[in-house]
């Protein structure tokens, strides 16, 4: 079986203590942020002289003032700091500095800032802090477990949902695990009953469209790519998140190909090593799922996973097949890594089927999305256009920052089959992100709201937003963030 995912997280205390008295408290480590309109007042009183002479050496922030009364980290920034990609990054470095120092209870102060400012940039350190203290599952046999934070005290007071930015830490934190899971331990019959088992620990509804069910039903497209696979251990599965009197019901839907080998098209070289981390879509939707459970928000979900892996074998799917989606749709195959846009089609068929109000997908989905964007963002996707501007604006201040692609009717073209209703995806030269969120169209209704995330942003080099891993779980925040704007709460001109 698979490493469990757990999760505890720190105490979080709100103090009114001054910066004086959190100077000589008892945290091991004190990251103290001050407003640069306070900073020359600070730098003329005596315990910040080594600070006044690390800035005369022309030394960089943060500063440090190591005495016996543990370390001190010493930033002085703008007043007013706007909440985008500099301030995510700059936070997630002086967060990962202190990582090495083992320390299991931090003090965080925030000098000579006004209310709104001083709660906004304690939400994202705080949720920095969460995000780094998540241990990831290892299998070397060296690893020491991290002792985490156990207390973050906080000063002074000031406007905070505790329990929501430890669910967000929770949901993420779920969703980078299960991503990191090698495909020898994360198989698709491994994550079905995972899936199964936090169904019942947190007491959501469960259910499971398995491959003699699909098979019955007609989701053809979905069993394409199953057929490649040891007998059975693919399925759709559906979680159900379902709190009295929602105000929305909102329908979450993954791609969760635990191995993509590229099937019969198979992937060459350096560019399988990594296909694990195929099916981060679904780990995002789930991941997403239980940080709206945990937070206990007012939001009717129902989060689908198709879950499958992309093999070869005697009973494979080959380019050239025509198979018949679960909505009647014919799709000629064209490509048999194009996996995730099958998987999908079934999938956003049945999750459609609920009416839900709002449909977001999920899919490390293209390489095209990942040649265009590179990994700092995830390319966004929606048939309601006039949403793009507001989901820039939520990306930047979630962290987790989209971008908009084209979604418009002509690029239907590039999908004309001479056989089928559809390609699969065009053959040469062609836009394929652009292309893959054509052919989802084709099983999503008109008049469903609905966003298609391809997740390039899932995996990058130091990190994204909150989190410091390269393993980035790009979605939850971003899906938690959409679902308090005016678009997740469904005002018509949003
Ligand atoms: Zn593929």
């Amino acid at each position: 079986m698979m490493t469990p995912f757990s999760y505890s997280s720190p105490q979080i205390t709100m103090q009114s203590t001054s910066l004086a008295e959190v100077m000589a408290g008892p945290a091991a480590v004190k990251l103290l942020l001050i407003a640069d309109s306070a900073r020359d007042t600070l730098l003329a009183t005596p315990p910040f002289a080594a600070v006044a002479t690390q800035i005369a050496l022309g030394q960089k922030a943060p500063y440090s003032l190591d005495d016996s009364q543990g370390l001190q980290r010493v930033i002085f920034m703008d007043a007013r700091p706007v909440l985008d990609h500099r301030l995510y990054k700059q936070v997630r470095s002086w967060v990962g500095s202190l990582a090495g120092l083992k320390a299991t209870h931090l003090a965080l102060h925030l000098e000579g800032f006004d209310d709104e400012h001083r709660a906004q940039l304690a939400r994202v350190v705080l949720a920095c802090l969460l995000a780094a203290d998540v241990t990831l599952p290892t299998q070397k046999r060296s690893e020491a477990t991290r002792p985490g934070y156990q207390q973050l005290q906080l000063s002074p007071p000031c406007e905070l949902d505790m329990a929501r930015l430890s669910a967000e830490a929770e949901g993420n934190g779920l969703a980078r695990h299960l991503a990191v899971l090698p495909a020898s331990e994360l198989n698709a019959r491994h994550y079905r009953a995972y899936a199964r088992e936090l169904a019942q620990q947190e007491g959501w509804q469960w259910q499971e469209f398995d491959e003699t069910t699909l098979a019955r039903m007609g989701a053809g497209a979905f069993l394409a790519v199953a057929r490649g696979s040891a007998d059975g251990q693919a399925a759709i599965v559906r979680l159900s998140y379902c709190p009295a009197n929602p105000v929305r019901r909102v329908a979450l839907v993954g791609k969760g190909i635990c191995y993509d080998s590229g099937g019969y098209n198979l992937k060459v070289g350096g560019s399988m090593y990594g296909m694990h981390l195929d099916m981060g879509g679904s780990a995002v939707a789930l991941g997403t799922l239980l940080a709206i459970s945990r937070a206990k928000l007012p939001v009717e979900v129902h989060c689908w996973l198709a879950i499958a892996e992309n093999h070869i074998g005697p009973q494979a799917f080959r380019p050239g097949e025509v198979v018949t989606a679960l909505n009647g749709t014919t799709i000629e195959v064209v490509d048999t890594d194009a996996e995730g846009r099958m998987v999908l089609a079934d999938a956003l068929t049945l999750a459609a089927g609920d009416k839900p109000d709002l449909l977001i997908d999920y899919a490390t989905l293209t390489g095209a999305c990942k040649r265009a964007l590179g990994s700092r963002y995830s390319g966004a996707f929606t048939n309601r256009p006039e949403w793009l501007t507001t989901l820039i604006a939520l990306g930047q201040q979630s962290g987790e920052r989209v971008w908009p692609f084209p979604l418009d009717e002509d690029y239907d073209d590039n999908l004309d089959s001479e056989w089928a209703d559809l390609l699969q995806c065009a053959p040469g030269a062609s836009p394929d992100h652009i292309d893959a969120a054509r052919f989802l169209t084709r099983f999503v209704p008109a008049e469903l709201p609905w966003l298609h995330l391809d997740l390039s942003g899932f995996r990058n080099k130091g990190g994204n937003g909150v989190v410091g891993s390269e393993v980035t779980g790009f979605g939850v925040r971003l899906t938690l963030t959409l679902l308090d704007s005016p678009l997740g709460m469904g005002a018509p001109d949003a």
